[in-house]
């Protein structure tokens, strides 16, 4: 074999019987991920070893760094059963990463036990063949610079390096159907990110709101979704576009500024049960965290909640920002998300939004508007669209109002 590695699964040893299932799903997601370059498997039990050819390690790490339900990786050779061999394949490999200096230790694993050496044998023979080779050099078993790894198994005996830990999580596809709301911000991204690393299907739901938003803060939509197809099964993830520009309108012009937030949550938590109903999805998630802004008080969560049965998909709650934004560079989506187009939760953001809402005087401030037939429209005229990488879609073309609508509008607004 060339230079080759290991890919090591996720937790999937928890899996019992289903285990089989999830092994099948992440290996076909890695042949997916990586069919764009020249390498070849074997797939065996618990992991997979992959030659890569002639092809460049930093492509195929990245490749991997896509698939959902990977533990880690790491870079090995292999030899046949025997001390001497090992040796000196731990030596190259010794010499192919080691820096002046540096400190090293040799660790062993004998899974399988036929071999006349155990453990802590394999340790010190290879170390000392490596000691006896080359001058100045010191090893430390606590804290060592580079870590050599021998696995003694019935194929052969494999020395490891490199230890890089995969996205985690489960193969995508095996954890069922969510719909997640994105606003267009950097949490939601990062929200779906998280529910298709854990192993769901996302489907998306946008709540757009043109000409009172810009055309843009939808097409920033479709270009995070583009972004999260790298990780998705099939690189394609499925956008619905909701027109809720006269629901919005309807609690601008109708319901206590206070409530303004409060309202228009539930407003969107019923489109996206409504819409997530027809399409047998059993879930809805968003980007919230618990007391990032007014909205994500867990007073307001349960009044928000109230409006539907199905589980809402939290996986931001507990996150940091900075710990968020970390993931939303990791995933690239930070740089659209911080393209400075409203959406309609940041335009006309009432000065004192309430905090710790009540059910009975939310039900009061709704009870102004007549919600009940716009919300059965929005569903019925929500835009389905199928979005793919190279996707280039232009809403426009979908009946969308550009945003020169927005400027006017602006400006008939201020005439006023
Ligand atoms: P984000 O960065 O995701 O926009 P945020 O911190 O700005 O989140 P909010 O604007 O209060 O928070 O929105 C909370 C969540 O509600 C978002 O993460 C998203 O899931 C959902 N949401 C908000 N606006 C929209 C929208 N226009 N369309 C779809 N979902 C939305
Ligand atoms: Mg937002």
């Amino acid at each position: 074999m060339n230079e080759s590695l290991i890919v090591r699964y996720g937790d999937l040893n928890l899996k019992g019987k289903n285990k089989k299932y999830f092994v099948n799903m992440a290996n076909r997601l890695i042949k997916d991920k990586l069919s764009s370059l020249d390498v070849s498997y074997i797939f065996q039990g618990d992991r997979v070893y992959i030659d890569i050819k002639g092809e460049k390690l930093e492509d195929v790490i990245k490749a991997l760094n896509h698939v959902s339900g990977l533990y880690s990786y790491s870079l090995f050779k292999r030899c046949e059963l025997d001390i001497k061999a090992i040796s000196e394949i731990a030596l190259e490999t010794f010499d192919t990463n080691h820096k002046e200096g540096e400190t090293f230790k040799i660790e062993a694993r004998r899974p399988y036990k036929n071999f006349p050496y155990d453990s802590y044998g394999i340790m010190r023979e290879v170390s000392a063949y490596i000691l006896e080779r080359r001058e100045g050099i010191k090893v430390d078993v606590h804290n060592p610079d580079l870590s050599i790894h021998v696995e003694i198994r019935e194929e052969g005996a494999f020395v490891l390096t490199k230890n890089i830990m995969g996205l985690g999580g489960y193969p995508t596809g095996c954890g069922g159907k969510t719909l997640l709301m994105m606003s267009g911000g950097i949490d939601s991204p990062v929200a779906a990110f998280e529910l298709i690393k854990q192993g769901m299907t996302v489907e998306i739901v946008h709540f757009e709101s043109t000409p009172l938003t810009s055309i843009e803060s939808a097409q920033k939509v479709i270009d995070l979704s583009k972004k999260l197809c790298a990780y998705t099964r099939g690189e394609k993830i499925i956008v619905h576009l909701v027109p809720f520009k006269d629901v919005h309108q309807e609690i601008l012009a109708k319901v206590n500024e206070k409530y303004l937030i409060t309202v228009m949550r539930r407003c969107m938590y019923k489109i996206a049960s409504g819409i997530a109903k027809r399409r047998h999805i059993l879930s809805i998630a968003n980007g919230e965290s618990i007391g990032q802004v007014a909205s994500q008080t867990i007073e307001s969560m349960n009044v928000i909640n109230e409006v539907t049965m199905m589980p809402v998909l939290r996986p931001l709650l507990i996150f940091d920002k900075k710990d968020i934004i970390k993931v939303a560079r990791q995933i690239d989506t930070y740089d659209i998300s911080i393209r400075p187009f409203e959406d309609c939760c940041t335009v006309y953001v009432p000065k004192a939004p309430v905090i710790h809402p009540h059910i009975k005087e939310t039900l009061e401030a709704e009870k102004a508007g007549d919600f009940g037939q716009l919300i059965k429209d929005a569903i019925d005229n929500t835009k389905r669209i199928l979005i793919k990488e190279d996707t280039s879609l232009n809403l426009e073309s979908l009946g969308f109002t550009v945003s020169e609508a927005l400027d006017e509008y602006k400006k008939q607004e201020g005439e006023k």
